[in-house]
């Protein structure tokens, strides 16, 4: 799957939102309270769907260009986000740099 974010920043969020496994599950399953308890089970439970789901990668991608600080996208957490996104700004800074 290709980066979907482009150069003009503009994001075609139709095709993988269409794909998003998610789409037939509660919304509050992916907006866990806390990371201790009941919210450890819901977070497993959401990334299970997210392990199943078409879109994501695409999904993952647009959490970490649109710094979603909440919730389980893309199988991730919101603390393995914020690691993630380090290195994927990081990343794009080096493409950036060499185009
Ligand atoms: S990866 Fe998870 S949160 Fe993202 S669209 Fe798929 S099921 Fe939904």
């Amino acid at each position: 799957m290709s980066l979907i974010w482009n150069r003009n920043h503009a994001w075609d969020d139709a095709d993988w939102r269409a794909n998003a496994a998610c789409r037939e599950t509660p919304p509050d399953l992916f907006f866990p309270v806390g990371t201790t308890g009941n919210a450890t089970d819901q977070i497993e439970s959401a990334k299970r769907v997210c392990n199943q789901c078409d879109a994501q990668k695409a999904c993952l991608e647009f959490a970490l260009a649109t710094n979603q600080e909440s919730g389980v996208w893309g199988g991730t957490t919101e603390d393995e986000r914020r690691k993630l996104r380090k290195q994927w700004l990081a990343a794009r800074r080096r493409a950036n740099a060499t185009n």
